[in-house]
């Protein structure tokens, strides 16, 4: 494997500022990787050598008439396939939007562009970021690069996985209930959910407006915060972006500290619905930090036991409505039945064939929650839970700097496990969902391997709106303290995949 690839996104900003190595290279070096390893992990829809290279090519040119650039100029990134990239296609994970070739970029890719990043190409993800296993993709599952048999997390599974498995840096996903979290939990990565409006949603496919965020996926958390310091700020596009200028999150975790720091760990997601493992690198992480100087306070936060239960009905009536717009004359796929039909009927074949199982599921959920007569009775009690939970959090943070959860209650399980079982599937979510559904930002940092099964496990940090530099603050502090205790990254300890390399074909790779 080459030593590139190994690089963090800041050590190889670093090489490529000081000349040391090329950004062709570093590009070429990851195209090769994604070569070899993706017809077994499954992490890309859609890689374009050509256009990466040639990006790359013109970011060494720049460089070399001496011209001043950002410090990821040159780092290769991938990209959830949840977000609009001009003249690279779009799927959202689904069949609808198969073929579809967006005629603009998303904020968020523009500015990574703008930042001289180098796109690779686009990430495999549920079917328009709904599940948390990548198995709801209509192009097949992404695979786990610590044990290929087990789900990457999801939505973001492909992005989680690109960078785990070495064939990216850095990556983009969305987060909605968790899909950049959760998929940072079981793959030994890091993930950050943006405070809402921190990072903008133009041209990010919506799954629910008003839990989606944008945000960084890598292996080291300095990684995260130069990637969101680069996609954070104002934009026009998106009116709820926050207006007001960002303190930068690389210093928060070049200067990290916890000495003082108050810690709050929620009572009710620590309780015996979590996987052994999972709850004792928790613990250990929380210790290291106390022996460091922060204190841990328990808090309490009753209302989050029904997060799940408000999400599920506030996510499908905000998905029904954004779906509403794939109607077979906007985009992509269209299909007439046999012998012609109304526009009706091309919509409803169209829908039919083009959606997955669970779109239609949540369609239908969503339909029925906001059809008169039964909006009060399910939207409006969603709603008022969401309040209460946003209560929730105001009370803690009276209390305690940051909260801390587990991230997600198991460590990756087996592809196929929870597929048939919608509600099993939800409850992943558990601790995720609260900072959605209340707009404040969070950070998955991995916490180790759970000792029974010797897979990654993550603990969340969550602040109030706007604090995200909280997160990089104690997640880089965490992180630097675990690195010396286990002498490394853990991510050093996963396959490294060599053996799959002559398995790997160009399937993957489309
Ligand atoms: N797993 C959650 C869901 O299925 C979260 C999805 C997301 O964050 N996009 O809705």
């Amino acid at each position: 494997m080459s030593d590139l690839i190994r690089l963090s996104a800041a050590e190889l900003g670093e090489r490529l500022a000081a000349r040391e190595v090329t950004s062709v290279e570093a590009t070429r070096a990851h195209l090769d990787r994604i070569a070899a390893v993706d017809g077994a992990v499954h992490a890309f829809l859609h890689v374009d050598a050509e256009r990466a290279l040639d990006t790359a090519a013109e970011i060494d040119r720049r460089r070399h008439i001496g011209e001043e650039l950002g410090p990821l100029a040159g780092v290769p990134i991938a990209i959830k396939d949840v977000l609009v990239t001009k003249g690279m296609p779009t799927t959202s994970g689904s069949r609808i939007l198969e073929g579809w070739v967006p005629p603009y970029d998303a904020t968020p890719v523009r500015k990574v562009r703008d930042a001289g990043m180098v796109p690779l190409g686009k990430t495999n993800m549920d079917e328009f970021a709904m599940g948390s296993s990548t198995e709801h993709s209509a192009y097949g599952a992404t695979h786990n690069p610590w044990d290929l048999d087990r789900i990457p997390g999801g939505s973001g599974g492909g992005s989680a996985a690109s960078v785990a498995a070495f064939e990216a840096p850095l990556a983009l996903g969305s987060d909605t209930g968790g899909s950049i979290r959760q998929p940072a939990h079981v793959t030994g990565t890091v993930g950050v959910k943006p405070t809402y409006g921190g990072v903008s949603r133009y041209g990010s496919i919506a799954l629910a407006s008003s839990l989606d965020q944008i945000g960084p996926v890598s292996r080291t958390v300095l990684d995260s915060a130069l990637l969101h310091d680069v996609i954070a700020g104002f934009d026009p596009h998106d009116a709820t972006s926050i207006p007001d200028p960002w303190p930068s999150m690389a210093e928060a975790v070049r200067r990290a500290d916890v000495s003082g720091l108050r810690i709050g760990v929620v009572k009710e997601l620590d309780s015996d619905g979590f996987q052994a493992g999972v709850r004792q690198r928790f613990h250990e992480a929380l210790e290291l930090l106390e022996q460091h100087g922060a204190e841990i306070v328990e808090v309490s936060a009753p209302n989050f036991e029904y997060s799940i239960a408000a999400y599920y009905l506030i996510l499908p009536a905000e998905a029904s409505s954004n779906l509403a717009k794939f109607d077979s004359v906007r985009f992509g796929l269209r299909v007439t039945p046999e012998g012609g039909g109304t526009v009706e009927q091309v919509m409803s074949a169209t829908r039919e064939a083009g959606f997955g199982p669970e779109v239609k599921r949540r369609i239908i959920l969503g339909t029925y929650a906001l059809s008169a007569g039964y909006y009060d009775a399910y939207y409006g009690s969603a709603q008022k839970v969401r309040t209460l939970v946003q209560r929730d959090f105001d009370a803690a943070f009276a209390k305690v700097d940051v909260l801390a959860t587990p991230t997600a209650p198991t460590t990756a399980f087996k592809l196929g496990e929870k597929l048939d079982d919608p509600l099993a599937m939800y409850l992943n979510d558990v601790a995720t969902i609260p900072a959605n559904l209340a707009g404040v930002p969070g950070i998955s940092v991995p916490a180790g391997l759970a000792p029974e099964d010797g897979l990654p496990v993550g603990i969340q940090f969550l602040a109030p709106a706007r604090e995200d530099a909280r997160l990089y603050n104690v997640g880089g502090a965490l992180e630097a303290l675990l690195l010396d205790r286990w002498g490394g990254p853990i991510l050093a300890q996963a396959p490294d995949l060599s053996t799959h390399e002559l398995m790997a074909t160009e399937e993957g790779v489309v």
